[in-house]
């Protein structure tokens, strides 16, 4: 199956399974759908009202205590690692995980019931090319505790992993590239483990209601508990580079590179999902064309005034470059010492104030939206600002990039984009605008 890596995949037909959940120690039964090219892993909760999806993205990472959780709203699913790893390593790009609960199966603790399953459901090729992130450059997280993780260039997607207990016990050692036939051979089997002396804090917490030695090993001391004898004599460390692949597939692209992880966690997984996330976003703005375009593709001052009621000193944005499809656009603003906030936003060290940026992320965004609404009877409104960060000072002299992309759109009322503003080839802010929709 998947032989043909270089295009998306989803599943044959719909495949389900049910079991145990570990932290809520309930019955979850959990079906795999057919979903198109672009679309992704989501998952989808049956039991909740109006039947909300989560996309297996990084951007809704909420917690890795133990276990990688994600959600939108308040809504949430938890231990997603094992399902995604089974999908990501089977080639699986888009596909619908449909669940009726807040945790998928546990089953014996390891990938193989997702494995059958994918197996059970078939694996077929689509229309559309990969997409692909290469490592260029090595990249590194590290954490308090000792994991550390780094990228390498590499042609293949490989996982080096060293894994190591308390006192340094269990000292194991793997390297692999990861194919389908690899995973489903030397990880997939490979049972999630928990020492003994994390057990009872965990109890205590009611984490783990489902837990028992059938779907997990226990470690005490130099003994190994379990239900069944090891799979592998290295079967920890098998399990750590299966969590890895778990958390990488938040990434949303087929990795091309060398992970080398010592004592690697969810915690640090996500972190270096995050670093991919931020220079995905890097290299997505780079791609764009930075050509002024004259007439078509762009627009002019008078045409962005058009559209935009904002005025000097409070329009933030020049031109619109161009867009690109229906759900981005690029504008940009160069900032000269003439503008007025620089008086005061420090005399003798002028700064762009990081508002002024929001500002002119929301400006662009908003005449992205006017194109799609298509209609001058509604505006839409600036309604709320989330995940704003400012990395780097933006100075008189600057140009700023202003990107946008719609990345949600709710009926006709609500839309939610993505924003970055890029000088010089580096993110200097980002941010996810949220607008409303209103008649004039
Ligand atoms: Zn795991």
């Amino acid at each position: 199956m998947a032989s043909t890596p270089e295009f998306q995949h989803t599943v044959g037909k719909t495949a389900s399974l049910s079991g145990t959940a570990l932290h809520t120690g309930e019955k979850v039964s959990l079906k795999l759908h057919p979903a198109p090219v672009g679309y992704g892993i989501k998952f989808k909760r049956k039991d909740l009202q109006d039947e909300p999806t989560i996309d297996a993205k990084i951007d809704n990472l909420k917690t890795v205590e133990r276990a990688t959780t994600i959600g939108e709203g308040s809504v949430r699913v938890h231990t997603v690692e094992h399902v995604l790893a089974a999908l990501s390593a089977m080639g699986v790009d888009n596909a619908i995980v449909e669940m009726d609960a807040n945790e998928p199966p546990i089953g014996d603790g390891s990938a193989q019931p997702y494995v059958d399953l994918i197996k059970k459901a078939g694996v077929t090729v689509q229309e559309e090319p990969q997409k692909f992130f290469d490592v260029r450059e090595p990249m590194h997280v590290e954490s308090k505790t000792g994991a550390l993780l780094v990228l390498l260039p590499d042609e293949k997607f490989r996982i080096s992993c060293t894994q190591a207990g308390p006192n340094n016990r269990f000292t194991q050692f793997l390297s692999m590239e990861v194919t389908p036939t690899a995973f489903e051979r030397e990880i997939a089997p490979a049972r999630t483990f928990v020492y003994y002396e994390d057990v009872q804090p965990l109890m205590d917490k009611n984490l783990i209601k489902g837990g028992s030695l059938e779907n997990a090993i226990v470690v005490r001391g130099e003994a190994v508990l379990s239900k069944e004898p090891l799979r592998f004599a290295d079967e920890f460390v098998r399990h750590k580079i299966l969590d890895i692949i778990g958390d990488l597939a938040l990434v949303g692209r087929r990795l091309r590179g060398h992970v080398v992880a010592v004592k690697p966690g969810h915690a640090t997984n996500a972190e270096l999902v995050r670093a991919l996330a931020r220079e995905q976003t890097r290299r997505s703005a780079m791609a764009v064309s930075r050509a002024m375009p004259a007439g078509n593709g762009g627009l002019d001052t008078d045409e962005v005034m058009k559209i935009l009621p904002h005025r000097y000193p409070f329009l933030m944005v020049d031109r619109i470059i161009g867009f690109e499809g229906e759900n981005k656009i690029t504008g940009v603003k160069s900032i000269t010492i003439n503008e007025p906030f620089f008086q005061g936003h420090f005399p003798g060290h002028p700064v762009m104030p990081g508002v002024m940026q929001v500002e002119a992320m929301a400006q662009v965004a908003s005449i992205l939206l006017f194109k799609l609404t298509k209609t001058s009877s509604r505006v839409g409104y600036f309604m709320s600002a989330d995940q704003v960060k400012f990395r780097k000072p933006v100075f008189p002299g600057d140009t700023i990039f202003i990107h946008a992309e719609l990345t949600r759109a709710r009926g006709n009322r609500l839309a939610k984009t993505k924003c970055h503003c890029v000088v010089n080839d580096a993110v200097v802010s980002e941010g996810e605008l949220m607008f409303t929709f209103l008649d004039k």
